[in-house]
């Protein structure tokens, strides 16, 4: 927990560094190591107790002493202070996608608004004209923006509820008295996005367990407490809505917490043709009040006639007819993927050396690993020139004998303005699996993005197109492109298309997977690893995977690593 609060402590020191027009390298230091606390493995607390902070990357003594003051006293007295020293909107504003710490100052100073929504409404007046700096287009960016931020407002990423959830799971089930306990809502459902995190416990006892989860250190408000459910609010800011029921009603109430809304009233309306009632508490029968189902929810489903309906296809999207003629395909899991096709190393902007990616993709189990670092256009995130790529590709080579795990050397190739790639066709066909991507012009016309797709699929050295659709969320919306255009020439030419599981980018998503998978198209699920521990993100692919519905067969790098082989060579 403290290695979040610090990570974003750093970030708004730098934050305010950038709008106070500080030393460059200073504010570069903290955005530095923000992302080293971000990625470290262990928590802070344990390595202050190793004496081993002055050894995290980027954390020189100054850093150290202001993270040791913040871990054993709950404050960093520069960031008080600092924060003191600019209007709140302006930290704010910097959130909002197009402004950058300059606007913000201008925006502070010239409008004396207090609060974003006040700002908008002064904007939308014009109040804002003549100001140099500011251009009427500016304006306009500056208001899409705030849109953007509203929509996204209170909405957490699937990958950082995950993280919360988890973590008061465990804590609760190591405070005893429960017998089951499990995320429910559309967190269960694995949705990009979620809005509150409902917990689902089975227990004899729930005064001992809301007692319990109300006490964790975790919660920073109580916002209700009942007999049976309590909702609170996290120190992120996290609503969790969390119910207690009795052991032999779990199935049922899981499946009515679970949801979604538009398959459980389907649900519903079947019981009732049967003769029958469904809530939370089980199936009875209308006539007897006989309960018929509820302690797990096969039995729910199969009172009503029904195959189990795995969460993640719970969207009334035509499930419950498959259910109905015991059709539900067996969705992708987690075991069946047998390498990660995306990974960056420290050459590139990762972070890791060749033989610990070997290393920890072998204790995953995963018979293959692509290292996938960037090419030579983008130089921001560390691109390899042809011949880093080729040094490269001798020492994978080299390692590989020695791993036990099969270490491929691949690229995500830059598709360049005019749709060419980054490397030659001479760089190209030494590779053993090249991924395209776009990480510039997202704004060009759909037309010319789809274009410079196709025209990378066209390249017969191309395996895998990566962030088909470029999002990000919280920062930027998929740009525009003739997908179906492109699913389709990828599925003729034997391109794989990626589902990207970094949990901003889930890209493709869950729809587009869908169409995909209808078109015959074949995915490749990766992680875009830069750390460790973004390895764990495959898990977010996945369920994107079975949202989708889609099978093992689908997916790329679910075969063994001899069919894989055989399968990308053209
Ligand atoms: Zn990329
Ligand atoms: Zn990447």
């Amino acid at each position: 927990m403290k290695n979040q609060e610090l990570t974003k402590i750093f970030d708004y020191i730098a934050d305010i560094l950038e709008i106070k027009g500080d030393n460059l390298f200073r504010i570069r230091a903290y955005r530095r190591a923000a992302r080293n606390i971000e990625n470290l493995g262990e928590e802070i607390e344990k390595i202050i107790k190793d004496g081993a902070v002055d050894d995290i990357p980027g954390i020189g003594e100054d850093l150290a002493e202001k993270i040791k003051e913040y871990v054993s006293t709950g404050k960093m007295w520069f960031y008080e202070k600092l924060k003191k020293s600019i209007p709140k909107l302006a930290l704010d504003l910097m959130a909002v996608p197009g402004v950058g710490p300059k606007t913000a100052k201008i925006l502070c100073d010239r409008l004396k608004a207090k609060s974003i929504k006040e700002l908008e409404k002064y904007l939308s007046q014009g109040r804002l004209k003549n100001i140099p700096g500011l251009r009427e287009k500016k304006i306009a960016n500056i208001l899409k923006g705030i849109k953007f931020i509203r929509k996204s407002e209170h909405k957490i990423p699937l990958g950082e509820a995950f993280r919360i959830s988890e973590e008061i799971i465990s804590r609760l089930k190591k405070l005893g008295e429960i017998e089951k306990i499990t995320a429910a809502g559309s967190l269960r459902r694995m949705k990009e996005t979620i809005r509150d995190i409902d917990i689902l416990i089975a227990s004899l006892k729930p005064q001992k367990v809301i007692e319990n989860f109300t006490a964790l250190p975790e919660i920073k408000q109580v916002a209700s407490r009942g007999k049976t459910k309590s909702t609170v609010i996290t120190k992120d800011d996290v609503q969790i809505d969390m119910r207690v029921v009795r052991p032999q009603s779990f199935g049922s109430a899981l499946c009515y917490f679970t949801g979604s809304k538009n398959h459980n009233i389907r649900l519903r309306k079947m019981a009732v043709a049967k003769g029958l009632k469904m809530n939370e508490y089980g199936i009875f029968e209308i006539r007897t009040n006989k309960k018929i189902a509820g302690k797990n929810e096969e039995s729910v489903y199969s009172a009503l006639g029904l195959a189990y309906i795995p969460p993640e296809m719970r969207e009334d999207k035509g499930e419950i007819e498959l259910a109905r003629g015991h059709n539900i395909p067996r969705l992708l899991e987690l075991e069946d993927i047998k390498g990660d096709l995306h990974v960056h190393s420290d050459s590139s902007d990762g972070m890791l050396k060749f033989e610990d990616i070997a290393l920890i993709c072998r204790e995953i189990g995963y018979e293959y690993v692509v290292i996938t670092d960037h090419s030579k256009s983008l130089r921001i995130a560390g691109g390899l020139s042809e011949k880093e790529l080729f040094t490269n590709i001798k020492k994978v080579r080299k390692i590989n004998k020695k791993t036990g795990i099969r270490l491929l050397i691949g690229s995500e190739v830059d598709i360049l303005d005019n749709g060419r790639l980054d490397y030659g066709n001479n760089v190209l066909k030494e590779l053993d699996f090249a991924i395209a991507a776009i990480h510039s012009g997202f704004r060009e016309s759909k037309d010319k993005l789809t274009y410079r797709f196709l025209k990378a699929i066209e390249s017969k050295f191309v395996n895998m197109i990566a962030h088909p659709t470029g999002r990000l969320m919280g920062v930027r919306d998929a740009y525009e492109i003739d997908l179906d255009k492109i699913l389709k020439t990828a599925r003729d030419a034997n391109v794989a298309v990626e589902i990207n599981a970094f949990p901003a980018r889930l890209d493709l998503d869950d729809n587009a997977s869908h169409r995909a998978k209808e078109l015959g198209v074949t995915i490749g699920i990766s992680t875009d690893t830069h750390t460790r521990k973004n390895f764990g993100n495959m898990f977010f692919g996945v369920g994107v995977a079975r949202r989708a519905w889609l099978e093992k067969k689908d997916v790329l790098n679910t075969l063994s690593l001899a069919d894989f082989l055989k399968k990308i060579r053209k």
